[in-house]
């Protein structure tokens, strides 16, 4: 095992300089979208003109479509590649976050992923994350897709396809390649019946700390991170519909020493093979995206929480990666940052409040302060609801 603390570092150091220029980048800076009122009519005139009856979120059904009127990922990739920017998956497992997130996209325009997990099913039931969900669609006009992230079996991720959910996550990276193909192999013959997208994983998000068989600087099969010519054959061989990576990301609060990175240059080389081999231009998901912003970490430790060496991935790295290609951007732990900061504060400054609403209402408005600065700075989602 290699640290790439000092090899590692200069190598991505060198890539960040080059990046992007593969593919054609979008603007450095979130690029202003087209107003949602000019969309509308914009779109209203064409459907008009072609005759054709327009496409809606709201109200649309299918025969196995039990949960709610939700937006296909399908559908949100597709945009999302054309406009040059990431959407957000947030993770969800209470009301708070759920409005918080939904509001915060509302008020910012932006299309959005909310992403349940199996923790998450188990935490707060399935039933009542969809009664939630189903008023959050409800009471919001952006277009919002639901995902199972990190399904760890075809059954889990099945279940969830009968529950209507519009795209699920298998993830069977841990098993050796024949068993992640299988698995991923059989969701998707299944989820593609009902009319579901599958994302699948290859690699390991160990971190930036280390990676096996990394000198020389080739993309090596036998380490950690995803390799290019092995995510082509992976993709062709499941049919998977998305592909999350492993390029030095993480779970966590603690993904990086110092001023590591992503291997950006890795990233690319992905890109461009799954181009080369016909396969369009393929969504990349960014798993253990959090960047962990500083004033959070700040804020937890100067009301009492314990969080000295939290770092995540420099949010100029996520910018880049979403120029590359990375059409998902999946924020989990920055979201239990913001609600943790927000209630200890609460606590700290007020220790006789006990009153759930007097500590979680300020939570929930951190999150969604943190979820604005998401969609319009970092993912650059923001003003593209009504594309
Ligand atoms: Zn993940």
């Amino acid at each position: 095992m290699k640290s790439n603390a000092d090899t590692g570092k200069n190598k991505i150091e060198k890539s960040r300089n080059k990046i992007p220029e593969f593919p054609p980048a979008g603007p450095g800076k979130c690029s202003k979208p087209e107003t949602a009122f000019f969309g509308f009519f914009r779109r209203r005139i064409s459907a008009m003109l072609s005759g054709r009856k327009q496409t809606r979120r709201c109200g649309r059904k299918t025969n196995n479509q039990k949960f709610m009127p939700l937006t296909h990922t399908k559908d949100l990739f597709a945009k999302a590649l054309k406009g040059k920017y990431a959407l957000g998956a947030f993770n969800v497992n209470n009301m708070e976050l759920i409005q918080a997130i939904v509001e915060a996209c509302e008020e910012e325009k932006a299309p959005l992923i909310l992403q349940i997990s199996k923790g998450a099913r188990s935490y707060a039931n399935p039933v009542y994350l969809k009664k939630l969900i189903e008023a959050a669609v409800s009471l919001s006009n952006v277009p919002i897709a639901v995902h199972l992230d990190h399904g760890d079996t075809f059954e889990l991720c099945k279940q969830c396809i009968d529950e209507g959910f519009t795209s699920v996550m298998i993830d069977a990276s841990h098993e050796p390649w024949e068993k992640n193909v299988e698995v991923t192999k059989k969701v998707v013959e299944y989820a593609h019946k009902y009319n579901c997208s599958v994302e699948s994983e290859l690699g390991h998000l160990v971190g930036a700390q280390f990676d096996e068989g990394e000198e020389g600087g080739a993309h090596s099969t036998s380490g950690h991170y995803t390799n290019p010519d092995e995510a082509v054959q992976f993709v062709k061989e499941t049919g998977c519909d998305s592909l999350a990576v492993a390029i030095g990301n993480s779970h966590g609060a603690f993904k990086f020493k110092g001023e590591q990175h992503l291997d950006l240059e890795r990233l690319k080389a992905i890109k461009k093979a799954l181009m080369d081999a016909n396969l369009g231009d393929y969504p990349l998901v960014l798993h253990g995206a959090s960047s962990v912003p500083k004033y959070l970490v700040d804020e937890i430790n100067k009301y009492g929480g314990q969080m000295p060496d939290a770092q995540g991935v420099p949010e100029p790295d996520i910018e880049i990666a979403r120029r590359v290609g990375c059409t998902k951007v999946n924020i989990d732990t920055d979201l239990r940052m913001a609600m943790t900061a927000g209630i200890r504060k609460v606590f700290a400054e007020s220790p006789k409040e006990f009153d759930p609403r007097k500590y979680m209402g300020p939570a929930r408005t951190h999150v969604k302060d943190l979820v604005r600065h998401k969609v319009k700075n970092v993912l650059c989602c923001a003003g593209h609801a009504f594309d």
